[in-house]
Parts: C-alpha cells; sequence; structure tokens
C-alpha cells in the first residue's frame, strides 16, 4: 500500500462491532475470570491497554517498524530510549536539537552519569569528531528544531552503525509522510505526536518505533512501565484519528510553506529564510534526496533584530503567537523567548508552523505584519 492509503487503513475495522472508527476503551483494569485467570490480554492500564495497542499497530506500519510503543508525551518517549543507558554512556545530538532534549540532558540525565556532545551535524565530519568510545546514541533530528537543518540519514546512520551506537531519528517535523528513517536503516524512530500526528493542537503524545521487536523495545516498555510515563487512551485515540488524515494535511502544510518561503527569500526586511525546499537552502539536496517534500516547518531571520522579530511575531492577524507546531492553523514564534535563558535561537529568529489554510491569505498576513 501507498503512504495515504495505509494512514487510511492502518486502524481497521473493529472485529467485535463492525465500527468503521476505532473503539476507546477507558477501562483502567482488566477483569479476571472464574479460574482468576485474565480474561483476555490486558489487566491493568499502565502495562497495556486495547486502545494503546491498536495505536501502536498503526503507529509501527506508518514508519515501518515492527513496533510501536506510545508515551505521554514527545519528551517522555525520548527521554525513555535514555532512560535505558548504563551509566558512563555518551549521547551525540545536533547543536540546535529540540530544546527540551538539551535540557532534560543537561539538568536531568547527567545526574544519571549520561553525557552529551552537541555537534553540527549538518557536517558528516563533525558527527564523526563528535564520537566517543562510550557513544552509545547518535540522535538525529532533521529537519532542526527552529533553524532547519538537515542532517544525511544515510551516512548519520552509518556512523552510528559502525560505532556500535544506536540511531535514533526524531521525525517530528517530516512525519513518516515525508521522510521514513527506518527505510534507511534507523534504529529507532521518535515523534512528537502533539504535533502533525495529532494535528489539531488538542492532544499531547509521543511515540517511538523500532526497527527490530528486539531487546531495545523490551528495555524501552519497562521503563514506560515502571516510571509510568503512558499516554492516556482518550490521546491515543485522537492520535489515530489524526494519523488517517496526516498525508493529506502534510501536502498541504508543504505546498503553504514553500510558497511562503518563495515569498519570504529576497524581501528586504527579510535576512535569510531556513527552509530545505529552497534551492538556496545548504541541505537542498540532502533533504531532496531522503525527503518526499519538504514540510510545513521553516524560519527565517528579520534583518532589524530581536526587537523588530517580536514587533512582526506580535502582529500578525492569522497567524497565532504560540508556541508548538503541526496543526491545521498557522502558528508564529520567536523561539528565543519561548526557550528563555540558554536558549541557542538567534534573537532574530522566527519560527512558523505553517497551516493548511489558503497560502494566499498567509503570505498577505505575514508581509503585512514585515
Ligand atoms: N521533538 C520535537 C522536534 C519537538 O518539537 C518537540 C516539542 O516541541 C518534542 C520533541 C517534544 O514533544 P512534547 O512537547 O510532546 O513533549
Amino acid at each position: 500500500m501507498k503512504f495515504d492509503t495505509l494512514a487510511v487503513h492502518c486502524a481497521p475495522v473493529d472485529e467485535a462491532t463492525g465500527a468503521v472508527a476505532p473503539p476507546i476503551h477507558l477501562a483502567t483494569t482488566f477483569a479476571r475470570d472464574h479460574a482468576y485467570a485474565l480474561r483476555g490480554s490486558y489487566s491493568y492500564i499502565r502495562e497495556a491497554n486495547p486502545t494503546q495497542l491498536a495505536a501502536e499497530e498503526a503507529l509501527a506500519l506508518l514508519e515501518g517498524g515492527a513496533r510501536a510503543l506510545v508515551h505521554a508525551s514527545g519528551m517522555a518517549a525520548g527521554v525513555a530510549v535514555l532512560q535505558t543507558l548504563p551509566p558512563g554512556s555518551h549521547v551525540v545530538l545536533p547543536e540546535d536539537v529540540y530544546y527540551g532534549v538539551r535540557v532534560a540532558l543537561r539538568d536531568h540525565l547527567v545526574k544519571q552519569g549520561i553525557t552529551a556532545t552537541h555537534a553540527a551535524m549538518e557536517d558528516v565530519d563533525a558527527i564523526r569528531r563528535a564520537m566517543r568510545p562510550e557513544t552509545r546514541v547518535v540522535w538525529i533530528e532533521t529537519p532542526s528544531n527552529p533553524q532547519m537543518k538537515v542532517t544525511d540519514l544515510d551516512a548519520a546512520i552509518a556512523i552510528a552503525r559502525e560505532a556500535g551506537a544506536l540511531a535514533l531519528v526524531d521525525n517530528t517535523f517530516a512525519t513518516p509522510a515525508l521522510q521514513r528513517p527506518i527505510d534507511l536503516g534507523a534504529d529507532v524512530v521518535l515523534h512528537a505526536s502533539t504535533k502533525y500526528f495529532g494535528g489539531h493542537s488538542d492532544v499531547q503524545g509521543g511515540v517511538l518505533v523500532f526497527r527490530e521487536d528486539g531487546e531495545l523495545a523490551k528495555k524501552v516498555e519497562a521503563v514506560r512501565h515502571d516510571l509510568g510515563a503512558v499516554a492516556s487512551p482518550f490521546n491515543t485515540w485522537l492520535v489515530m484519528r489524526g494519523i488517517r488524515t496526516l498525508g493529506l494535511r502534510v501536502e498541504r502544510h508543504s505546498a503553504n510553506a514553500m510558497a511562503i518561503a518563495r515569498a519570504l527569500e529576497g524581501h528586504p526586511k527579510v535576512g535569510a529564510v531556513h527552509y530545505p525546499g529552497l534551492e538556496s537552502h545548504p541541505g537542498h539536496a540532502v533533504a531532496k534526496r531522503q525527503m518526499r517534500a519538504f514540510g510545513g516547518m521553516l524560519s527565517f531571520r528579520v534583518r532589524a533584530g530581536r526587537e523588530d522579530a517580536v514587533r512582526v511575531a506580535s502582529s500578525t492577524k492569522l497567524f497565532v503567537p504560540a508556541t508548538s507546531l503541526g496543526g491545521v492553523e498557522s502558528l508564529i514564534e520567536h523561539r528565543h523567548t519561548a526557550e528563555g535563558p540558554g536558549s541557542t535561537a538567534p534573537e532574530d529568529l522566527l519560527r512558523l508552523s505553517v497551516g493548511i489554510e489558503d497560502p494566499a491569505d498567509l503570505i498577505d498576513d505575514l508581509l503585512a505584519a514585515l
């Protein structure tokens, strides 16, 4: 099946009732029979539940993996992998990796003896230089948040493999509609399903998809069960609902972002436009090779600096000034303010999550604000 067909049909018709939309089970506990044996395969919600299992089967199919594990948030999912590492482990990750991941390593995982090196991962040699004998994970985020840098997946995965480290790809920005890292050899794919999977800015969730249903998936499942960062059935159901329209939405997000990138490029008040779909983007050729289209995220620099950037973000009428991304509505964000002290986002940078509105209205709105 092609991706769009798979997305629609990955949640099958309910066997028990014929319901075309998947059922939602809110039960926290599951009864035993007269012999005190479990009636089905479920016992307690934190271990496993039917809604979770249905979503995991769908998500594994979409990413081309053997197993998926849904979590309470994107952060909970990503950190669960790091929590399986022994003390003394080292992680290589991008310089502008999603800020929450930087903070998790810097403020929390360091206490468990896990260290990190941030590398300019758009440069393959920089990844090689960052590797150490104790490197256990090469954490790839492409395109990166918020500077839209592109990492060569083939090369980065090969470096991880040579070193015996896991290749983990945060595929939140691209989604499997555009990029399927497991097909290229990645061990784990991470999503904040809060973003494009949910698609409507009304659900929080995270998912890990594993190339193999093996040791790593087992260890992560134990972390989720024992430490408790499980997803609620209702949120999981909303993610399942969202992924059925993922292909269609991402196509429109991508077309709109491309139109906006072209409208901003060369604008006298705009310093640089970071969108991998533009021929001028340094990662364009790599992105073209590994992505079907370039996604709905872009960022740009306001020539006059921080104050004007903040003014632009406060002046749009359609773009909502808010953090997060991946919903049907367009958002504009001054990333440096959102990240706060320690942010590595340039102060003149604005990040756009381009929605599915009419592109002409979006372009008018931005140009008027500028
Ligand atoms: N990864 C990326 C690329 C993100 O942008 C985010 C959140 O913005 C996350 C992970 C974390 O997701 P969540 O906010 O659901 O924990």
